[in-house]
């Protein structure tokens, strides 16, 4: 386990020189959110753990970001990569290449039956949710989108216009036309439990704020930067119905909840009985090799056949060939039953431990994307953001790699890659005990 490199290009690994790297030549935007107060610097990762420079392991509960799906380093997506790289690094889409070709119909496969599905391959998330908006205003000649108020789709100008939460959007003007309705968050939403409240708001927004006709709205099924919320059963149905009788097409963000992660379906939307016509992916399909993708059904596709759209790097064999791996390797290793089973024994101990520390206010999630919320006073729902940063600290100095998140920055994400094992539970709730045990002293 000792820290090694394999690159022949000489690089420095002393904590100051890259700190001051950093600060010197990244933009101001991309050096500033770091969760922890002293840098983390992550060598190398392995399945579940990941290893910093003094060699010290990880649980990664958070997968880095929910890019790492089948694990750290899996030995088959390294293979497929590594070789593909050997191979042809890159083909432009103005020539054929087996291997996006093949990976679009086993991505195409994973759809729902009954529609036929054709894939347009992007390199992030963000850039896939821009084409899917584009592709909902073309097929529908209409423009009025509607989103959820707490929902993250990414940094580009597009994503970003349909992002409710205000700290991820710049104060410029964004893409018109988007309205925001109110998250069904059953925890803190502004209606409580259930759902019929939140629906008669989109009635609402769709009769007041609109034209009437939309071009679509867009739903992340679990909502991840929002603090993972699970959109309830009843709700998404329910959305998608009053936009298509408004004219509108459905967009379903999986870049955080999708290959497997809800552990009920590959797709998390796929527990909501319903079938998009645009659905979005990212982060997972590529176990971390940058890899998106916009999957709709032909007929909206087919819309915009006469446009230029044309992505460099989109369907790049190495990253198509890691995408392969990944359906593979989810199938083979049953990983979203991993993360059914595991997910579950992980939110039972997560349970136990929010009766003995009354500052979790709130345990949720689906599979293995789980989170805990903080508060000051459980029946206020006073958000606990400071504590939770102090709680966070100290997992750090526990072996675990997580995430704050939602807009009060007090909800710790795990959403750790889907390999994680039975045995790593107990090592996990250790962790957090001993974490909230030196807070509470
Ligand atoms: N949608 C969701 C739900 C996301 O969480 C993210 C990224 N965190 C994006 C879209 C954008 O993906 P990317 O950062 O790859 O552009």
């Amino acid at each position: 386990n000792a820290p090694h490199t394999h690159s022949s290009l000489a690089i420095d690994w002393s904590t100051q020189g890259i700190v001051d790297r950093r600060n010197r030549f990244y933009s101001a935007s991309q050096r500033k959110f770091v969760p922890y107060k002293d840098p983390l610097i992550i060598k190398r990762g392995r399945g579940q753990y990941v290893w910093d420079e003094q060699d010290r392991k990880y649980i990664d509960l958070l997968g880095m970001n929910l890019c790492i799906s089948v694990g750290h380093a899996h030995p088959r997506v390294v293979k497929a990569a590594s070789e593909q790289v050997a191979e042809l690094t890159h083909c432009t889409t103005m020539f054929y290449h087996p291997v996006p070709a093949q990976y679009a119909e086993e991505l195409a496969g994973t759809m729902p039956a009954g529609h036929e599905w054709v894939v347009h391959f992007t390199n992030s998330g963000a850039e896939a949710i821009d084409l899917a908006l584009l592709m909902a205003r073309s097929h529908t000649g209409n423009i009025d989108m509607l989103a959820l108020a707490s929902s993250y789709h990414g940094a580009t100008f597009g994503a970003q216009s349909v992002t409710g939460i205000a700290g991820f959007r710049h104060s410029v003007p964004q893409l018109g036309g988007v309205t925001f309705v109110p998250e069904p968050n059953q925890y803190r939403g502004i209606h409580g439990e259930g759902v019929e409240p939140y629906l008669k708001e989109i009635d609402r927004a769709i009769a007041t704020s609109t034209s009437g006709r939309l071009a679509g709205m867009i739903v992340e099924p679990v909502q991840g930067y929002g603090g993972i919320v699970p959109i309830p059963e009843g709700y998404i149905a329910g959305a998608f119905e009053r936009v298509r009788a408004a004219g509108g097409l459905c967009i379903i963000d999986e870049v955080q909840s999708g290959v497997g992660r809800t552990g009920e379906a590959f797709w998390s939307f796929e527990s909501h009985g319903v079938v998009p016509d645009i659905v979005v992916v990212a982060k997972g399909v590529g176990n971390g090799i940058p890899l998106g993708a916009v999957i709709a059904t032909r007929e909206v596709a087919e819309t915009m056949a006469d446009k230029f759209l044309f992505h460099t790097y989109g369907a790049n064999p190495v990253a198509c060939a890691a995408g392969r791996a990944v359906l593979k390797v989810m199938r083979e290793e049953r990983l979203q039953e991993n993360a059914r089973t595991v997910g579950g024994a992980l939110r039972t101990r997560l349970e136990d431990l929010k009766e003995r520390y009354p500052i979790i206010g709130d345990v949720r999630g689906r599979g293995l994307m789980l989170a805990i919320e903080l508060v000051r006073n459980r029946a206020t729902k006073e958000p606990a953001p400071e504590e939770t940063l102090a709680v966070f600290e100290e997992t750090r100095r526990n072996g675990l790699v997580a995430s704050r998140s939602g807009p009060y920055r007090n909800v710790i994400r795990m959403c750790p890659p889907l390999c994680l094992a039975m045995a790593d539970v107990d090592d996990v709730l250790d962790r957090f005990e001993r974490s909230f045990a030196a807070i509470a002293r």
